[in-house]
């Protein structure tokens, strides 16, 4: 009886007992042991559990807040390269608009230098500068000849004799020999001759100086005659009247008297001399030179030593450049 225990229940139906070993005891000690120890145990867990799910509700509370900040960050980003784009695109038509009005200021500069080259074709003989020039001539190179070359045009047909002295005028007799129409004898005549009637315009043929403004009735009868540079002169014989005095400057195209009859003349005419250092030239030459034809006068008056005059021309026009492109250069320094 000493190692059993008895357990009575009592119910409405009456009463039982139930008779437990000692082991019984040992089990139900070992196994409520367990039970409480594995209620502390998950106790415990749990609220390490809870703990550490705050932890991670903070950390997500962080990190939603950073990311909220980033987001922010990259909206106003977002603004500001949208900004950015916008004032590009704006800069990037204002420059397509200027890259146009370039493009086409190049274009016509080109047109224009196409154009003065067509316009001063056909030099060949003398344009030297153009000739040596290949295929890969630079635009420097380009405009450099041209523009030598027009210049020494407009220096050449500003001072050396050309075109008529008298407007839409026949020419009565050529430069040459021939039977004097008052003398009836055979001598060469240096001059031009063009009918004109009395009090006809006569105009300066280039830029000079009057040397002589001399009234006579005898030979060439009233007689002027202008200096111009590179050694050439003009004169006018059988004149009415003077508009010009001796030592007066006179430029291409002035009105330097009237037509007429005086001296020995068989008639109203202008006789019309061009000489070089005093050698008389055959005036009509001169009186068909042009722009258009601007080299023929090499050809015709191989008397002359162009090529001297030309060379001579174009490096006076040379050092101008030079000077130009200097004081050009001189400017650009001090505006920047
Ligand atoms: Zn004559």
């Amino acid at each position: 009886m000493k190692d059993k225990s008895i357990i009575t229940i009592s119910t409405i139906n009456g009463t039982r007992g139930f008779h437990l070993a000692p082991w019984h005891f040992k089990t139900f000690k070992i196994v409520s042991a367990l039970i409480v120890f594995f209620f502390l145990a998950l106790t415990i867990n749990l609220f390490e559990l809870s703990d550490k799910m705050d932890q991670v509700t903070l950390s997500e509370n962080q990190l939603i807040s950073q990311a909220n900040k980033l987001q922010h960050q990259l909206i106003s980003q977002e603004n500001t390269l949208q900004g950015t784009i916008t004032d590009l695109s704006d800069e990037k038509l204002e420059l397509k608009q200027d890259i146009n009005q370039r493009d086409s200021m190049l274009d016509k500069f080109y047109t224009r230098l196409n154009n003065l080259e067509n316009y001063l074709e056909g030099d060949s003989s003398l344009n030297d500068t153009k000739q040596n020039l290949g295929a890969s001539e630079s635009i420097d190179s380009r405009l450099n000849a041209a523009t030598i070359n027009s210049a020494l045009r407009i220096n050449f047909l500003r001072n050396v004799p050309n075109g008529s002295p008298v407007k839409k005028a026949r020419l009565s007799s050529q430069f040459g020999y021939r039977t004097h129409p008052v003398t009836k004898k055979r001598k060469k005549h240096r001059g031009l001759d063009f009918a004109v009637n009395t009090g006809t315009p006569i105009y300066a043929t280039a830029d000079g100086v009057v040397e002589m403004a001399r009234k006579s009735n005898l030979g060439s009868g009233n007689f002027l005659r202008i200096q111009h540079s590179h050694g050439f002169s003009s004169s006018f014989s059988h004149m009415k009247s003077f508009k010009a005095h001796s030592g007066q400057f006179v430029e291409k195209g002035q009105l330097i008297g009237y037509s007429g009859n005086t001296g020995m003349s068989s008639g109203p005419h202008l006789h019309y001399e061009i000489r070089f250092v005093g050698r008389a030239l055959d005036p009509l030459n001169f009186v068909r030179w042009n722009n258009d034809n601007f080299d023929t006068i090499y050809e015709k008056e191989k008397g002359i030593k162009w090529d001297y005059l030309v060379q001579k021309q174009e490096q006076q026009i040379n050092i101008q450049l030079q000077l130009l492109s200097q004081l050009d250069a001189a400017l650009l320094v001090q505006s920047n």
